[in-house]
């Protein structure tokens, strides 16, 4: 969605405030899309004192796979945002500040870009999960290894002199 800023561009006080759903299953991180739900973006757009405030918050549930054990699992998803926007930029690299585009921005692609800056680098479906054993594959957070265990020669010469 575009929203468009101009009529509380000179007014100051005065507020817009936006409410939607926004459909990012399409986004891809190594093969996975977590987004299978609606995202929500929920937010307003002030101007203080001249100056344009967005604030925003970003949530959903995502489905996730877990990257050690490769179960799946669920997550909430949430980020709160603040931007100044600004009709022109006075330096350059600024990134708190979005630039606008005739009086309005694309919330969409700002949401967009925001989710997938913030999407976790690695996905655990708990802090300490254990993982998978390399040799037998178990899942060891909820099954013992069922690798057989290699038995000291030694004491498998005693064991048949028992
Ligand atoms: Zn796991
Ligand atoms: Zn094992």
């Amino acid at each position: 969605m575009r929203l468009d800023v101009k009529g509380i561009l000179h007014t100051p006080g005065d507020g817009i405030a936006f409410n939607e759903e926004l459909d990012l299953s399409d986004v891809d991180f190594g093969g996975v899309c977590p987004a299978v739900r609606p995202v929500s973006v929920v937010g307003s757009v002030r101007n203080i004192a001249g100056m344009l405030r967005l604030q925003m918050d970003v949530d959903t549930l995502l489905s996730c796979v877990c990257d050690r054990c490769g179960s799946p699992f669920e997550k909430p998803f949430h980020i709160s945002l603040e931007r100044l926007l600004a009709s022109e930029l006075e330096e350059e690299d600024n990134d708190e500040i979005l630039l606008l585009d005739d009086g309005a921005f694309d919330l969409d692609e700002l949401t967009r870009e925001a989710y997938i800056l913030n999407m976790d680098t690695k996905m655990l479906c708990r802090e300490d999960c254990k993982g998978l054993c390399p040799g037998c594959g178990a899942n060891l957070n909820v099954e013992e290894c069922r690798c057989k265990k290699e038995i000291d020669p030694r004491w498998a010469a005693l064991q048949k002199l028992l």
